[in-house]
Protein backbone atom coordinates (compact mmCIF):
# COMPACT_ATOMS: atom_id res chain seq x y z
CA UNK A 1 0.00 0.00 0.00
CA UNK A 2 1.60 3.62 -0.92
CA UNK A 3 1.56 5.81 1.90
CA UNK A 4 2.48 9.56 2.20
CA UNK A 5 1.99 10.00 6.12
CA UNK A 6 4.72 12.14 7.06
CA UNK A 7 8.36 10.89 7.62
CA UNK A 8 10.65 10.84 10.61
CA UNK A 9 14.33 10.39 10.83
CA UNK A 10 13.65 6.82 11.56
CA UNK A 11 12.95 5.91 8.32
CA UNK A 12 15.05 4.71 5.68
CA UNK A 13 14.56 6.57 2.49
CA UNK A 14 15.67 4.53 -1.04
CA UNK A 15 16.23 6.68 -3.46
CA UNK A 16 15.43 4.74 -7.29
CA UNK A 17 12.58 2.51 -7.99
CA UNK A 18 14.55 0.31 -10.30
CA UNK A 19 15.67 -3.11 -10.19
CA UNK A 20 18.27 -2.59 -6.86
CA UNK A 21 16.17 0.05 -5.23
CA UNK A 22 13.24 -2.71 -5.16
CA UNK A 23 15.15 -5.16 -3.83
CA UNK A 24 16.49 -2.97 -0.84
CA UNK A 25 13.86 -1.46 -0.13
CA UNK A 26 11.71 -4.43 0.26
CA UNK A 27 14.86 -6.24 2.25
CA UNK A 28 14.92 -3.26 4.79
CA UNK A 29 11.17 -2.90 5.18
CA UNK A 30 10.99 -7.21 5.98
CA UNK A 31 13.03 -6.51 9.45
CA UNK A 32 9.98 -4.02 10.38
CA UNK A 33 12.03 -0.39 9.59
CA UNK A 34 10.04 1.82 7.96
CA UNK A 35 11.04 2.53 4.40
CA UNK A 36 10.21 5.29 1.88
CA UNK A 37 11.17 4.36 -1.69
CA UNK A 38 11.21 8.04 -3.95
CA UNK A 39 10.70 7.28 -7.68
CA UNK A 40 10.64 9.96 -10.24
CA UNK A 41 8.53 8.55 -12.96
CA UNK A 42 4.94 7.37 -12.36
CA UNK A 43 5.63 3.77 -12.96
CA UNK A 44 8.50 1.84 -11.04
CA UNK A 45 11.32 -0.27 -13.08
CA UNK A 46 10.99 1.32 -16.52
CA UNK A 47 14.04 0.18 -17.32
CA UNK A 48 13.30 -3.49 -16.23
CA UNK A 49 10.24 -3.25 -18.56
CA UNK A 50 12.27 -2.58 -21.54
CA UNK A 51 15.18 -5.00 -20.55
CA UNK A 52 15.73 -8.23 -22.66
CA UNK A 53 13.76 -6.50 -25.26
CA UNK A 54 10.96 -6.72 -23.16
CA UNK A 55 11.33 -9.85 -21.73
CA UNK A 56 13.54 -9.59 -19.15
CA UNK A 57 16.84 -11.74 -18.89
CA UNK A 58 15.93 -11.66 -14.82
CA UNK A 59 19.28 -13.72 -13.87
CA UNK A 60 21.84 -16.36 -15.46
CA UNK A 61 21.37 -19.84 -13.81
CA UNK A 62 24.66 -21.88 -13.03
CA UNK A 63 26.59 -20.97 -9.69
CA UNK A 64 27.49 -17.52 -8.22
CA UNK A 65 31.04 -17.98 -8.76
CA UNK A 66 30.74 -18.65 -12.94
CA UNK A 67 28.23 -15.48 -12.47
CA UNK A 68 31.01 -13.08 -10.42
CA UNK A 69 33.94 -14.19 -12.90
CA UNK A 70 31.59 -13.17 -15.73
CA UNK A 71 32.62 -9.28 -14.31
CA UNK A 72 35.90 -7.60 -14.50
CA UNK A 73 38.65 -8.61 -11.92
CA UNK A 74 37.47 -5.29 -9.91
CA UNK A 75 33.71 -5.69 -10.14
CA UNK A 76 34.05 -9.27 -9.34
CA UNK A 77 35.88 -9.02 -6.31
CA UNK A 78 33.13 -6.37 -4.79
CA UNK A 79 30.48 -8.39 -5.96
CA UNK A 80 31.73 -11.55 -3.91
CA UNK A 81 29.91 -10.77 -1.00
CA UNK A 82 26.62 -9.69 -2.43
CA UNK A 83 26.17 -12.51 -4.96
CA UNK A 84 26.27 -15.18 -2.09
CA UNK A 85 24.16 -13.23 -0.05
CA UNK A 86 20.97 -12.93 -2.61
CA UNK A 87 21.45 -15.52 -5.46
CA UNK A 88 20.17 -16.28 -8.41
CA UNK A 89 18.30 -18.60 -6.99
CA UNK A 90 16.73 -16.25 -4.67
CA UNK A 91 15.86 -14.14 -7.12
CA UNK A 92 13.90 -16.52 -8.92
CA UNK A 93 12.25 -18.27 -5.61
CA UNK A 94 10.75 -14.86 -4.54
CA UNK A 95 9.80 -14.30 -8.12
CA UNK A 96 8.23 -17.63 -8.28
CA UNK A 97 6.73 -17.40 -5.06
CA UNK A 98 4.51 -14.09 -6.49
CA UNK A 99 3.26 -15.89 -9.21
CA UNK A 100 5.79 -15.72 -11.71
CA UNK A 101 6.88 -18.70 -13.76
CA UNK A 102 11.05 -18.54 -14.87
CA UNK A 103 12.62 -20.95 -17.21
CA UNK A 104 16.52 -21.31 -18.36
CA UNK A 105 17.61 -21.04 -21.68
CA UNK A 106 20.05 -23.54 -22.96
CA UNK A 107 22.93 -20.69 -22.93
CA UNK A 108 21.54 -19.71 -18.98
CA UNK A 109 19.78 -17.09 -19.16
CA UNK A 110 16.46 -16.72 -17.32
CA UNK A 111 13.52 -15.03 -18.13
CA UNK A 112 9.78 -15.04 -16.97
CA UNK A 113 7.86 -17.92 -19.03
CA UNK A 114 5.57 -15.22 -20.00
CA UNK A 115 7.76 -13.18 -21.82
CA UNK A 116 6.65 -9.94 -20.28
CA UNK A 117 9.25 -7.98 -17.91
CA UNK A 118 5.72 -6.40 -16.48
CA UNK A 119 4.93 -9.76 -14.64
CA UNK A 120 8.67 -9.07 -12.92
CA UNK A 121 7.82 -5.54 -12.25
CA UNK A 122 4.79 -6.33 -10.60
CA UNK A 123 5.49 -8.89 -8.40
CA UNK A 124 8.52 -7.16 -7.64
CA UNK A 125 6.16 -4.20 -6.23
CA UNK A 126 4.28 -6.79 -4.55
CA UNK A 127 7.38 -8.12 -2.43
CA UNK A 128 7.46 -4.37 -1.19
CA UNK A 129 3.98 -3.61 -0.55
CA UNK A 130 4.09 -7.03 1.30
CA UNK A 131 6.81 -5.26 3.37
CA UNK A 132 4.99 -2.61 4.11
CA UNK A 133 7.60 -0.16 1.75
CA UNK A 134 6.06 3.57 1.15
CA UNK A 135 6.26 4.29 -2.33
CA UNK A 136 6.08 7.76 -3.46
CA UNK A 137 5.76 7.63 -7.27
CA UNK A 138 6.46 10.72 -9.71
CA UNK A 139 8.85 12.11 -6.83
CA UNK A 140 12.23 12.70 -7.48
CA UNK A 141 14.56 13.42 -5.44
CA UNK A 142 16.28 16.81 -6.07
CA UNK A 143 19.05 16.41 -3.29
CA UNK A 144 20.70 14.57 -0.36
CA UNK A 145 21.05 16.30 3.09
CA UNK A 146 23.88 15.61 5.06
CA UNK A 147 25.40 17.34 8.52
CA UNK A 148 28.62 16.40 10.50
CA UNK A 149 26.73 13.21 11.81
CA UNK A 150 26.66 12.21 7.98
CA UNK A 151 23.37 11.90 5.43
CA UNK A 152 20.35 13.33 7.05
CA UNK A 153 17.48 13.87 4.68
CA UNK A 154 16.24 14.01 0.55
CA UNK A 155 14.90 16.70 -0.59
CA UNK A 156 12.07 16.65 -2.69
CA UNK A 157 9.88 19.28 -4.93
CA UNK A 158 7.42 18.96 -1.88
CA UNK A 159 9.23 18.35 1.52
CA UNK A 160 11.85 17.82 3.23
CA UNK A 161 12.09 13.81 4.33
CA UNK A 162 14.60 13.60 6.99
CA UNK A 163 16.60 10.15 6.93
CA UNK A 164 19.50 8.75 8.53
CA UNK A 165 19.77 5.50 6.02
CA UNK A 166 19.70 6.44 2.63
CA UNK A 167 20.15 3.72 0.34
CA UNK A 168 21.28 5.73 -3.16
CA UNK A 169 19.99 2.93 -6.40
CA UNK A 170 19.73 5.74 -9.03
CA UNK A 171 21.37 3.52 -12.20
CA UNK A 172 23.41 4.69 -14.70
CA UNK A 173 23.21 7.21 -17.14
CA UNK A 174 22.00 5.15 -20.45
CA UNK A 175 18.97 5.65 -22.00
CA UNK A 176 17.65 8.70 -20.05
CA UNK A 177 13.92 8.41 -21.22
CA UNK A 178 13.82 6.03 -18.41
CA UNK A 179 14.22 8.07 -15.46
CA UNK A 180 18.58 7.33 -15.28
CA UNK A 181 19.25 11.13 -15.90
CA UNK A 182 22.96 10.42 -13.38
CA UNK A 183 21.17 12.47 -10.88
CA UNK A 184 23.45 9.63 -8.26
CA UNK A 185 26.39 10.56 -10.01
CA UNK A 186 25.90 14.19 -9.53
CA UNK A 187 25.57 13.89 -5.68
CA UNK A 188 27.76 10.89 -4.53
CA UNK A 189 30.71 13.31 -6.50
CA UNK A 190 28.72 16.40 -4.47
CA UNK A 191 29.09 14.67 -0.87
CA UNK A 192 32.78 13.32 -1.77
CA UNK A 193 32.68 10.45 -3.89
CA UNK A 194 34.75 9.91 -7.15
CA UNK A 195 33.38 9.20 -10.02
CA UNK A 196 35.08 6.51 -12.34
CA UNK A 197 34.49 8.09 -15.83
CA UNK A 198 31.19 7.47 -17.78
CA UNK A 199 31.50 5.25 -20.84
CA UNK A 200 29.32 3.08 -22.50
CA UNK A 201 28.56 -0.46 -22.39
CA UNK A 202 26.56 -3.03 -24.10
CA UNK A 203 26.52 -0.05 -27.02
CA UNK A 204 25.57 0.06 -30.64
CA UNK A 205 28.42 0.91 -32.46
CA UNK A 206 27.99 3.55 -35.38
CA UNK A 207 29.97 3.16 -38.21
CA UNK A 208 32.03 5.93 -41.02
CA UNK A 209 30.62 5.10 -43.52
CA UNK A 210 27.35 3.14 -41.47
CA UNK A 211 26.31 0.19 -43.85
CA UNK A 212 24.75 0.07 -47.12
CA UNK A 213 20.78 0.08 -47.32
CA UNK A 214 21.03 -3.51 -48.71
CA UNK A 215 22.86 -4.71 -45.56
CA UNK A 216 20.56 -3.12 -43.25
CA UNK A 217 18.64 -5.84 -40.97
CA UNK A 218 20.89 -8.66 -42.07
CA UNK A 219 22.82 -10.78 -38.97
CA UNK A 220 25.78 -12.81 -39.11
CA UNK A 221 25.14 -15.51 -37.04
CA UNK A 222 27.99 -17.02 -34.74
CA UNK A 223 30.90 -14.83 -36.34
CA UNK A 224 33.90 -13.19 -34.44
CA UNK A 225 33.69 -9.48 -34.28
CA UNK A 226 36.69 -7.75 -33.55
CA UNK A 227 37.57 -4.05 -32.53
CA UNK A 228 41.01 -3.20 -34.02
CA UNK A 229 43.64 -0.33 -33.21
CA UNK A 230 46.59 0.20 -34.97
CA UNK A 231 46.33 -3.48 -36.33
CA UNK A 232 45.82 -4.81 -33.39
CA UNK A 233 43.28 -6.56 -31.90
CA UNK A 234 41.55 -4.71 -28.63
CA UNK A 235 38.59 -6.23 -28.48
CA UNK A 236 36.49 -9.55 -29.48
CA UNK A 237 33.28 -11.29 -29.08
CA UNK A 238 31.82 -14.31 -30.76
CA UNK A 239 28.38 -14.38 -31.28
CA UNK A 240 25.85 -12.17 -33.46
CA UNK A 241 26.03 -9.66 -35.16
CA UNK A 242 23.26 -7.23 -36.85
CA UNK A 243 23.61 -4.40 -39.01
CA UNK A 244 21.67 -1.28 -38.99
CA UNK A 245 21.35 1.81 -40.33
CA UNK A 246 24.42 3.40 -38.29
CA UNK A 247 26.57 0.86 -38.35
CA UNK A 248 26.75 -2.95 -36.12
CA UNK A 249 24.54 -4.35 -32.74
CA UNK A 250 23.71 -7.79 -31.73
CA UNK A 251 25.04 -9.73 -28.65
CA UNK A 252 29.21 -9.37 -30.45
CA UNK A 253 28.67 -5.20 -31.05
CA UNK A 254 27.85 -4.45 -27.65
CA UNK A 255 30.21 -6.64 -26.01
CA UNK A 256 33.27 -5.29 -27.76
CA UNK A 257 31.61 -1.75 -27.18
CA UNK A 258 33.13 -1.22 -24.08
CA UNK A 259 36.75 -1.77 -24.74
CA UNK A 260 36.55 0.43 -28.58
CA UNK A 261 35.03 3.49 -26.50
CA UNK A 262 38.76 3.11 -24.77
CA UNK A 263 40.18 3.78 -27.73
CA UNK A 264 38.08 5.95 -29.69
CA UNK A 265 38.61 8.29 -26.27
CA UNK A 266 41.95 8.53 -26.64
CA UNK A 267 41.80 9.68 -30.40
CA UNK A 268 42.55 6.18 -31.94
CA UNK A 269 41.03 5.06 -34.86
CA UNK A 270 39.07 1.85 -34.28
CA UNK A 271 38.33 -0.40 -37.06
CA UNK A 272 35.70 -2.93 -36.87
CA UNK A 273 36.18 -6.71 -38.71
CA UNK A 274 34.69 -9.89 -38.73
CA UNK A 275 35.63 -13.27 -38.75
CA UNK A 276 32.66 -15.20 -40.70
CA UNK A 277 33.99 -18.73 -40.07
CA UNK A 278 35.57 -19.03 -36.59
CA UNK A 279 35.54 -22.57 -36.79
CA UNK A 280 37.35 -22.69 -39.85
CA UNK A 281 41.42 -22.02 -40.13
CA UNK A 282 42.67 -20.15 -43.22
CA UNK A 283 44.20 -23.36 -44.97
CA UNK A 284 41.02 -25.16 -43.99
CA UNK A 285 38.88 -22.57 -46.07
CA UNK A 286 41.42 -21.94 -48.90
CA UNK A 287 41.15 -25.92 -49.24
CA UNK A 288 37.18 -25.93 -49.14
CA UNK A 289 37.11 -23.15 -52.06
CA UNK A 290 39.83 -24.81 -54.34
CA UNK A 291 37.26 -28.18 -53.91
CA UNK A 292 34.09 -25.45 -54.81
CA UNK A 293 36.33 -24.18 -57.82
CA UNK A 294 36.99 -27.63 -59.40
CA UNK A 295 33.36 -29.03 -58.80
CA UNK A 296 31.75 -26.16 -60.02
CA UNK A 297 34.05 -23.94 -62.11
CA UNK A 298 31.64 -22.20 -64.09
CA UNK A 299 29.98 -20.73 -61.65
CA UNK A 300 30.10 -16.93 -60.70
CA UNK A 301 32.35 -15.89 -57.54
CA UNK A 302 29.85 -13.93 -55.91
CA UNK A 303 27.77 -17.24 -55.55
CA UNK A 304 30.57 -19.09 -54.50
CA UNK A 305 30.64 -16.34 -51.59
CA UNK A 306 27.27 -16.42 -50.55
CA UNK A 307 28.35 -20.40 -49.54
CA UNK A 308 29.71 -18.51 -46.60
CA UNK A 309 28.17 -15.45 -45.48
CA UNK A 310 24.46 -14.27 -45.86
CA UNK A 311 23.49 -13.82 -49.27
CA UNK A 312 22.78 -9.72 -49.57
CA UNK A 313 26.71 -9.48 -47.90
CA UNK A 314 28.30 -11.41 -50.67
CA UNK A 315 28.73 -8.67 -53.36
CA UNK A 316 30.32 -5.79 -50.63
CA UNK A 317 32.42 -8.24 -49.59
CA UNK A 318 33.59 -9.45 -52.55
CA UNK A 319 33.79 -5.99 -53.95
CA UNK A 320 35.98 -5.31 -50.56
CA UNK A 321 38.91 -7.46 -51.74
CA UNK A 322 38.99 -5.81 -55.52
CA UNK A 323 37.71 -9.26 -57.46
CA UNK A 324 34.96 -8.97 -59.89
CA UNK A 325 31.75 -10.51 -58.63
CA UNK A 326 31.05 -11.73 -61.88
CA UNK A 327 34.31 -13.62 -62.78
CA UNK A 328 33.98 -17.37 -63.11
CA UNK A 329 35.77 -19.53 -60.47
CA UNK A 330 37.82 -21.58 -63.06
CA UNK A 331 39.35 -18.09 -63.51
CA UNK A 332 40.12 -17.61 -60.30
CA UNK A 333 44.17 -17.38 -59.47
CA UNK A 334 45.95 -18.84 -56.55
CA UNK A 335 46.32 -14.79 -54.98
CA UNK A 336 42.67 -14.17 -55.66
CA UNK A 337 41.97 -17.36 -53.50
CA UNK A 338 43.96 -16.29 -50.81
CA UNK A 339 42.60 -12.72 -50.64
CA UNK A 340 39.27 -14.22 -50.72
CA UNK A 341 40.04 -16.15 -47.63
CA UNK A 342 41.41 -13.46 -45.66
CA UNK A 343 38.75 -11.67 -46.38
CA UNK A 344 36.23 -14.09 -44.97
CA UNK A 345 38.23 -14.67 -41.45
CA UNK A 346 38.87 -10.58 -41.62
CA UNK A 347 36.36 -8.47 -42.99
CA UNK A 348 36.78 -4.73 -42.40
CA UNK A 349 33.60 -3.59 -42.31
CA UNK A 350 33.84 -0.10 -41.37
CA UNK A 351 35.73 2.60 -38.97
CA UNK A 352 34.56 3.21 -35.76
CA UNK A 353 32.27 7.02 -35.66
CA UNK A 354 30.35 7.07 -32.56
CA UNK A 355 29.71 4.65 -29.51
CA UNK A 356 26.61 6.74 -27.86
CA UNK A 357 26.16 5.95 -23.97
CA UNK A 358 22.99 6.97 -23.64
CA UNK A 359 22.26 3.81 -25.98
CA UNK A 360 24.09 1.29 -23.57
CA UNK A 361 22.39 -1.11 -22.29
CA UNK A 362 24.70 -0.39 -18.80
CA UNK A 363 26.68 2.67 -18.14
CA UNK A 364 30.39 1.28 -17.40
CA UNK A 365 32.46 3.71 -14.91
CA UNK A 366 30.17 5.43 -11.69
CA UNK A 367 31.13 5.32 -7.71
CA UNK A 368 34.39 4.24 -6.95
CA UNK A 369 34.36 0.83 -5.51
CA UNK A 370 36.87 1.54 -3.03
CA UNK A 371 34.79 4.17 -1.46
CA UNK A 372 31.89 1.50 -0.34
CA UNK A 373 32.24 -1.44 2.05
CA UNK A 374 31.17 -4.51 -0.03
CA UNK A 375 29.99 -6.46 2.86
CA UNK A 376 27.53 -3.49 3.59
CA UNK A 377 27.39 -1.56 0.38
CA UNK A 378 27.83 1.25 3.08
CA UNK A 379 29.88 4.49 2.05
CA UNK A 380 33.10 5.19 3.59
CA UNK A 381 32.76 8.57 2.64
CA UNK A 382 29.32 9.61 4.15
CA UNK A 383 27.97 8.07 7.12
CA UNK A 384 24.73 6.85 6.27
CA UNK A 385 24.90 6.43 2.61
CA UNK A 386 24.43 3.07 0.84
CA UNK A 387 24.92 2.97 -2.65
CA UNK A 388 23.26 -0.18 -5.23
CA UNK A 389 22.85 -1.32 -8.85
CA UNK A 390 23.92 0.68 -11.85
CA UNK A 391 25.10 3.53 -10.07
CA UNK A 392 28.05 1.52 -8.65
CA UNK A 393 31.37 1.36 -11.20
CA UNK A 394 30.11 -2.16 -12.30
CA UNK A 395 29.08 -3.34 -16.20
CA UNK A 396 28.83 -6.75 -16.49
CA UNK A 397 28.38 -8.64 -20.31
CA UNK A 398 24.57 -9.28 -22.02
CA UNK A 399 23.09 -12.75 -19.97
CA UNK A 400 21.15 -11.63 -16.95
CA UNK A 401 24.56 -10.64 -15.07
CA UNK A 402 23.76 -6.70 -14.62
CA UNK A 403 20.24 -7.05 -13.02
CA UNK A 404 21.48 -10.01 -11.11
CA UNK A 405 24.30 -7.46 -9.66
CA UNK A 406 21.78 -5.12 -9.04
CA UNK A 407 19.63 -7.22 -6.85
CA UNK A 408 22.54 -8.66 -5.47
CA UNK A 409 23.45 -5.18 -4.17
CA UNK A 410 20.38 -4.18 -3.20
CA UNK A 411 19.72 -6.77 -0.88
CA UNK A 412 23.13 -5.74 0.94
CA UNK A 413 22.12 -2.27 0.73
CA UNK A 414 18.84 -3.20 2.03
CA UNK A 415 19.65 -5.53 5.21
CA UNK A 416 22.55 -3.16 6.14
CA UNK A 417 21.09 0.27 6.28
CA UNK A 418 17.93 -1.68 7.93
CA UNK A 419 20.43 -2.81 10.77
CA UNK A 420 21.83 -0.07 11.25
CA UNK A 421 18.66 1.62 11.74
CA UNK A 422 17.53 -0.67 14.49
CA UNK A 423 20.84 0.28 16.00
CA UNK A 424 20.52 3.48 15.79
CA UNK A 425 23.02 4.12 13.28
CA UNK A 426 26.44 3.67 15.85
CA UNK A 427 28.32 2.40 13.10
CA UNK A 428 31.37 5.03 12.08
CA UNK A 429 32.95 5.71 9.33
CA UNK A 430 36.08 4.35 11.24
CA UNK A 431 34.25 0.98 11.77
CA UNK A 432 33.98 0.75 7.53
CA UNK A 433 37.48 2.17 6.49
CA UNK A 434 38.65 -1.46 5.23
CA UNK A 435 39.82 -1.82 1.60
CA UNK A 436 38.28 -3.49 -0.46
CA UNK A 437 38.62 -7.45 -0.60
CA UNK A 438 40.62 -9.18 -2.66
C1 LIG B 1 17.56 -1.76 -23.40
C2 LIG B 1 18.11 -2.44 -22.16
C3 LIG B 1 18.00 -3.80 -22.02
C4 LIG B 1 18.54 -4.43 -20.91
N1 LIG B 1 18.37 -5.77 -20.77
C5 LIG B 1 18.87 -6.41 -19.67
C6 LIG B 1 18.63 -7.77 -19.45
O1 LIG B 1 17.84 -8.42 -20.18
N2 LIG B 1 19.23 -8.36 -18.38
C7 LIG B 1 20.06 -7.67 -17.53
O2 LIG B 1 20.61 -8.25 -16.60
N3 LIG B 1 20.24 -6.35 -17.68
C8 LIG B 1 19.66 -5.71 -18.71
N4 LIG B 1 19.84 -4.36 -18.86
C9 LIG B 1 20.57 -3.64 -17.80
C10 LIG B 1 19.68 -3.52 -16.56
O3 LIG B 1 18.38 -3.11 -16.94
C11 LIG B 1 20.27 -2.50 -15.57
O4 LIG B 1 21.61 -2.80 -15.32
C12 LIG B 1 19.47 -2.51 -14.26
O5 LIG B 1 18.13 -2.14 -14.50
C13 LIG B 1 20.10 -1.58 -13.24
O6 LIG B 1 19.27 -1.54 -12.10
P1 LIG B 1 19.28 -0.27 -11.14
O7 LIG B 1 18.19 -0.50 -10.16
O8 LIG B 1 20.62 0.01 -10.66
O9 LIG B 1 18.89 0.94 -12.08
P2 LIG B 1 17.52 1.21 -12.85
O10 LIG B 1 16.79 -0.06 -13.08
O11 LIG B 1 17.89 2.02 -14.02
O12 LIG B 1 16.67 2.05 -11.81
C14 LIG B 1 17.04 3.33 -11.37
C15 LIG B 1 15.78 4.06 -11.02
O13 LIG B 1 16.12 5.28 -10.35
C16 LIG B 1 15.19 6.27 -10.74
N5 LIG B 1 15.76 7.59 -10.48
C17 LIG B 1 16.84 8.16 -11.07
N6 LIG B 1 17.05 9.39 -10.58
C18 LIG B 1 16.09 9.60 -9.65
C19 LIG B 1 15.77 10.70 -8.79
N7 LIG B 1 16.45 11.84 -8.84
N8 LIG B 1 14.72 10.57 -7.95
C20 LIG B 1 13.97 9.43 -7.91
N9 LIG B 1 14.22 8.37 -8.72
C21 LIG B 1 15.27 8.45 -9.57
C22 LIG B 1 14.98 5.98 -12.23
O14 LIG B 1 13.80 6.58 -12.69
C23 LIG B 1 14.97 4.47 -12.24
O15 LIG B 1 13.66 3.95 -12.12
C24 LIG B 1 19.25 -3.70 -19.93
C25 LIG B 1 19.32 -2.31 -20.07
C26 LIG B 1 18.75 -1.68 -21.16
C27 LIG B 1 18.84 -0.18 -21.27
Amino acid sequence: MTSTQPADSHSIIVIGGGAAGMIAAWKAASSGVRVILLEKNAKLGIKLLISGGGKCNITHGGNMENLRQQFRANEARFLKHSFYQFTNADILYHLNQLGVETYERDDGRAFPTSGKAGDVVHALRRLMERAGVEIRLSTPAEEIMHDRAGACGVQTPGELISSRQIILSTGGSSYPKTGTTGDGFTWAQDLGHTIVPLRPALAPIYLDPVPSAEWQGVAIRDCILKAKSKSETIAKWRGDVLFTHQGVSGPAALEISRDAFLSLEENQRVNIHVDVLPDVSEPLLEERIQQEVLANGARILETLVELFVPRRLAPFILASTGITGSKKCHQLQKDERRIIVRTLKDWHVGGVKEIPLERGEVTAGGINLHELDPKTMRSRIVKGLYVCGEVLDIAGPVGGYNLQAAFSTGYVAGETAAADNRNGSTQTLNDNSRQVDS
